[in-house]
């Protein structure tokens, strides 16, 4: 809040939220501390740190002061108490279900999910005896069926990767509060800037900070924001386990964040545009994108968000995959890769990039078609994307 409690608004927290005004040494940055340990003046000083009379760093495991200034700062976006930041997205989605989870609960998941948070809750958290159910994304009524007594947590993307749909969050956040469950939203595709989960009711908000919160495709880091209570725990194992950040690390995803906002405008402006594009265009099948009218989860969207994010997945039109992979190749700006949410476009086919070694079954099951492309618009002009896109899809 300013002076005067007008709220401030979504760029200027991406700016100012989490940092101190008068910075060491006059600097308008704030200094990067390189330091694995933290010094004591005496044993009394150890001592009151103990006890907790004195806030102060320890041990960089704990965390750093480019981390704390980071956190404050994402919570701020996220209208969250509190946020942990974690060395990736995964490992946060692994430090909440390992706080969070025991062995004979029960996890049930929308079954579009990120490929890695499936297999770590099916071939991993089974060897600890923790149960995972998957009901098909947006069946409310399925998910409510597979809730029993040992349930501890719901959990969806939204938008799913790479089909984009949409969750209906005050229904997901209702089904939670009426069985006594908790709730996790990984938001990473929309970002707070298109949809804040927390507001809606949703416990737990998760961000791989990889994608559009770092945005320039030069760092890993993950962010689980929430309530301060339901959050201590989760922080206290983080110490533990140890899947920290470096202070470099943080001061990228500082700086990454100051634009954050001007970003977004423009992935939210290409992702509808060049949604728009391949709609109309003879040789596209589909598009999944939740800002097109045609959409089925496009009403939902509507309502809950106020952009859809650079994502645009579609099908080729009567392409195998390797007239599919002919587009991918014939693009000339996006590069092929992994991940989404920098400022360089990137493309992809999920059947090679993420599902070659799967069987065509279990494909079929995750709903990756052999002619599937996802592309992840940068900031790069609207125009010069939709010309890059159209040649290629001259090439076939
Ligand atoms: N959640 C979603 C939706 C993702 O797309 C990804 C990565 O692609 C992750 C989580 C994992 O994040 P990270 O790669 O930072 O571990």
């Amino acid at each position: 809040m300013t002076a005067n409690d007008r709220p401030q608004g979504f760029s200027t927290l991406a700016i100012h939220a989490g940092e101190a005004r008068l910075k060491p040494l006059d600097s308008i940055t704030d200094p990067v501390v390189f330091a694995s340990t933290y010094t004591f003046t005496s044993t009394q000083d150890v001592i009151d740190f103990i006890e907790q009379k004195q806030p102060r760093e320890e041990y960089g495991r704990y965390g750093n002061p480019n981390e704390k200034v980071v956190e404050a700062k994402l919570a701020a976006l996220e209208g969250g108490e509190s946020a942990i930041l974690y060395s990736s997205g995964m490992a946060a989605i692994v430090g909440l279900f390992m706080t969070k989870l025991s062995a004979g609960d029960e996890v049930v998941f929308f079954d579009e999910c990120y490929h890695r948070s499936r297999e770590f809750c099916n071939k991993h958290l089974a060897r600890f005896g923790v149960v995972t159910r998957q009901v098909k994304t947006g069946d409310y009524d399925a998910m409510e069926a597979v809730i029993g007594p040992h349930t501890k947590l719901l959990v969806s993307e939204s938008p799913t990767n790479p089909h984009m749909s949409i969750v209906d969050l005050d229904r997901f956040a209702e089904i939670g509060r009426r069985h006594g469950v908790e709730t996790l939203i990984d938001a990473t595709l929309a970002t707070p800037f298109n949809v804040r989960p927390l507001a809606h009711g949703i416990d737990y908000v998760l961000h791989s900070a990889t994608k559009y919160l770092g945005g320039h495709n030069d760092l890993l880091a993950g962010v689980i924001i929430g309530d301060e209570s339901k959050l201590e725990s989760v922080r206290y194992l983080r110490g533990i386990m140890g899947a920290v950040n470096s202070p470099h690390n943080m001061y990228l995803l500082q700086r990454g964040l100051k634009t954050f906002a001007l970003r977004m405008r423009q992935h939210n402006a290409n992702g509808q545009a060049v949604a728009e594009f391949l709609d109309r265009h003879p040789k596209i099948e589909r598009v999944y994108y939740a800002g097109l009218e045609s959409h089925p989860y496009h009403d939902v969207a509507k309502r809950t968000m106020s952009g859809y994010g650079g994502l645009v997945t579609f099908l080729v039109k009567d392409a195998d995959w390797k007239r599919t992979a002919k587009v991918v190749d014939s693009v000339k700006l996006p590069r092929i890769g992994p991940s989404l949410g920098g400022v360089e476009s990137l493309i992809e086919q999920p059947l090679v990039m993420s599902y070659y070694q799967c069987t065509p079954e279990d494909r079929e099951k995750f709903g990756i078609q052999d002619n599937m492309i996802r592309l992840a618009c940068g900031v790069e002009e609207t125009e010069d994307l939709i010309a890059d896109l159209s040649q290629a899809l001259d090439q076939i």
